[in-house]
């Protein structure tokens, strides 16, 4: 059985690794690790952490200019490496451009699609750009949807996608956190500090322009407290890293860092006082840590840290930003009641499920090297 695994971000790169792992351990299956070239640095970097590295790197140019072309680049790159390399089944993960490409160039070859975290899906009637679009159109052409809470499971079959195609797995990135837990990380960029620390990330797209700046806004006058330190993990895209410059470079209670490695990064964020977020994976891996959580964004399709009590859904007003921050550090009792683990996202055997599944479904396929 030859399964071809696609990665083109640093998130699908680290929450496929346990199941690249899983597949690989599994007599009679080859996992073939493809990166689309999304973000090739970063998934390499990634993937590292878990001894992988890809099997096959689509060369794409150094900066497509928008998601269309980036989409239709790794679409055609995809087929062709199908049509030469024959997989029997093609994982992808989450709501990329590379996920969602992946998935349509296996379903336009006949390939079998199996979508890792499948079914997460906005509570209400928005659709966060792209990524709620994405999941949503994988979904159309996945046989095997990993759906990694039971509410994710929930909303596919409320879809009327069947039962036997839902496998309701957990989240491969706490069987990341888990594989990753014994590294030590490389450096700590605050290991002198003694007040609250909060960690700050902002990337998404939706967060782009205006969102942004108010995130960067209420830093600065959080900053201004002077009695806590702020580490704003800045997005390397040139946008929004200009934009982190300059409205923050100046504040010295804000330390604007690079993006970490993996371990580095939970270092971070086991060690922070709360984290402030609009990422996925972070909202996951915070909560799931029972490091208390503020949520910078309008909608979340992962609410389940929420319901734990662990996170806080505030969307991205500056006032709004500044007074939740504020409420918490002023009342430790508050703050110390978030410092619930959530449990919902998963046990950390979620990859072990995926490939035993995945073995069992196409059990009948050629044996690896039988072409
Ligand atoms: N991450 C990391 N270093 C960083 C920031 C994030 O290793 O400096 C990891 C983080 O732990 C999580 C993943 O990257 O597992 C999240 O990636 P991102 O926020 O880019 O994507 P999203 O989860 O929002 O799709």
């Amino acid at each position: 059985l030859a399964v071809a695994i696609i990665v083109g971000t640093r998130p699908e790169a680290i929450k496929l690794a346990p199941v690249a792992l899983a597949l690989r351990a599994r007599p009679g299956v080859e996992a073939w690790i493809w990166c689309s070239g999304q973000h090739p640095a970063w998934a390499s970097e990634m993937l590292a952490y878990f001894d992988l590295q890809p099997d096959l790197l689509l060369d794409l140019p150094p900066r497509s200019t928008g998601l269309a072309q980036l989409a239709s680049l790794m679409l055609s790159g995809m087929q062709a490496a199908i049509e030469d390399l024959r997989p029997d089944v093609v994982v992808v993960q989450g709501d990329t451009a590379t996920a969602f490409a992946g998935a349509l160039a296996a379903a336009y070859a006949g390939v079998p699609v199996v979508h890792v975290e499948a079914g997460l899906r906005s509570s209400d009637r928005r659709m966060p750009f792209p990524e709620e679009a994405h999941r949503r159109a994988i979904a159309q052409f996945t046989a095997l949807h990993c759906a990694p809470t039971l509410k994710a499971a929930d909303a596919l079959l409320a879809e009327g996608f069947a039962p036997g195609e839902i496998l309701e797995s957990g989240n491969t990135v706490i069987d990341a956190l888990r594989l990753i837990a014994p590294l030590t990380p490389a450096n700590d960029p605050v290991s002198e500090l003694g007040c609250p620390l909060i960690l700050l990330t902002c990337h998404r797209r939706e967060s782009w322009g205006a969102p942004y700046r108010a995130v960067c806004a209420a830093a600065r006058r959080l900053a201004s407290r002077n009695d806590c330190e702020i580490v704003f993990v800045v997005h390397p895209n040139p946008e929004l890293a200009q934009v982190a410059r300059d409205l923050l470079s100046d504040c010295p209670r804000v330390r604007l860092v690079p993006p970490l490695g993996y371990p580095d990064f939970m270092h971070m964020v086991r060690r922070a006082t709360l984290v402030l977020t609009d990422s996925g994976g972070v909202q996951e891996e915070a909560a799931a840590l029972g490091t208390p959580l503020l949520i910078l964004r309008d909608t979340t399709e992962r609410p389940e840290g929420v319901e734990a009590g662990t996170a806080r859904l505030i969307g991205t007003d500056e006032e709004v930003i500044v007074a939740s921050v504020q409420a918490l550090l002023d009342h430790p009792a508050t703050l110390a009641a978030m410092r619930i683990p959530c449990t919902q996202y998963g046990d950390g055997f979620a990859a072990e499920r995926i490939a035993a599944a995945i073995a069992a479904r196409w059990k009948d396929a050629r044996a690896p090297g039988g072409g």
